[in-house]
């Protein structure tokens, strides 16, 4: 098949044309089970009727205005997102590597603005993924995505997870601050124990360095609380989120606190298309849902459900299945063949889309509003893939 596109991706051959809740149809009238969410950015599903109608009334309304004017939609978002986090203020951008490149941004300023401009560089973990950008690329520090792209932006330090003895040797007098996924997505669905989370709070306290947290794909309710870091008991002191922030509409949000953005003044920071008013009303749209009680409370027991699921199949499937990973409904399989196999297995096999993910890890994040039953649908077909696959020699 010959495309137009530039060929960095490869799609899967199906063409969808619309989608309703957690299923996706072709023209031709197949459907397919979306355990993928378009990589949990889908948090509400398809065509979900608050999210159609908050669209609909504001397209009529404005699209966009420019930062130039005062956008309700958007302040409005800023007060909720800051109100229901650790955060004082919030910048809007459009993909979760502008959001990330606006937390960089704000760590560097910080020190600048506290006269130690020597202090910029920030500390990364391996297996991090924190975008596309030239500075965020640098920041995960994955060879793949860095090779043949010229000298590498400068002002990342990479440590090892879990080892807060190697994360104190890392910090020297230039590092401004630690930033990390507190459940790494693309490197495998890794979670990072609330212990680490604690010693790093700990020690960017000891040293005067800020902490990031990359919730970009773990936030807005996929691990059952708003943002996960909730559950380790401590903050960061500057957090990016998108993915699941629109439901599907791109917008980023970068939060922090006000003594963490001291340096960010006008001009400090812009997007043309960042927080405009169709994003804004969207993403509100997408919170009153999110921070609807019950909602976050039937995510952890779905999230129980769907592990608890996953789990059988690891016990039945035992050369096939090294491990179940995650929390909520950001969960992973680890197999011993390899994701992108495993993913298109269930897809043709099952007619069920997950994605994959570094470390042999097949993504399952299916949207929020998934039910008890549709887990149930998920597992049985799942099952039978992998009877069919444990079958064949690898
Ligand atoms: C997806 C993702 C990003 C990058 O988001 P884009 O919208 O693709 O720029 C950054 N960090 C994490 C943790 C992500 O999952």
């Amino acid at each position: 098949m010959t495309s137009a596109l530039l060929p960095v991706f490869q799609p899967a051959p199906m063409v969808f044309e619309h989608g309703e809740g957690v299923w996706l149809f072709t023209a031709n009238g197949e459907r397919y089970l979306d355990f993928g969410a378009g990589i949990a950015v889908n948090a509400l599903g398809y065509s979900h009727p608050h999210l159609l109608d908050a669209l609909e009334r504001q397209s009529r309304k404005l699209w966009h205005l420019s930062n130039a004017y005062r956008i309700a939609e958007t302040e409005r978002l800023a007060e909720r997102l800051t109100a229901a986090s650790f955060a004082d203020l919030a910048f809007f951008a459009n993909s979760g590597a502008e959001a990330n490149e606006c937390a960089i941004k704000i760590a560097r300023r910080h020190h600048d603005a506290h006269d130690r401009p020597e202090r910029w560089r920030i500390l990364t973990f391996q297996g991090a993924f924190h975008g596309r950008t030239l500075a965020t690329m640098a920041a995960g520090g994955n060879r793949k995505y860095l090779n043949g792209f010229g000298p590498t932006v400068d002002g990342f330090d990479q440590c090892p997870l879990e080892d807060i003895a190697a994360v104190r040797a890392c910090v020297g007098p230039q590092t401004a601050a630690i930033m990390i996924e507190p459940i790494q997505g693309e490197g495998g669905l890794r979670p990072v124990s609330h212990r680490f989370l604690r010693q790093l709070r700990e020690l960017c306290d000891a040293h005067g360095l800020l902490l990031i947290f990359d919730e970009i794909q773990c936030g807005i309710g996929r691990t059952g609380t708003l943002f996960a870091h909730q559950q380790a008991g401590i903050a960061p002191d500057i957090m990016s989120l998108a993915k699941g922030l629109g439901g599907g509409f791109p917008i980023s949000a970068c939060l922090a606190t006000r003594a963490a953005a001291c340096g960010m003044m006008p001009g400090a920071h812009g997007s043309t298309f960042g927080g405009n008013p169709l994003a804004g009303a969207v993403a509100n749209a997408v919170l009153d849902i999110v921070m609807e009680a019950p909602f976050l409370a039937d995510i952890r027991s779905k999230g129980a459900l769907l592990r608890s699921r996953l789990e059988e199949m690891a016990a039945r499937y035992p050369d096939f299945i090294v491990q179940v990973r995650g929390h909520g409904l950001m969960l992973g399989l680890q197999t011993t063949r390899s994701a992108p196999e495993v993913v298109e297995a269930l897809r043709t096999h099952a007619r069920i889309l997950t994605i994959a993910a570094s470390d042999n890890v097949t993504r399952v994040l299916p949207p929020l509003i998934v039910t008890d039953e549709d887990i149930h649908l998920f597992a049985a077909r799942c099952n039978e893939t992998f009877a069919h696959l444990s079958r064949q020699p690898a």
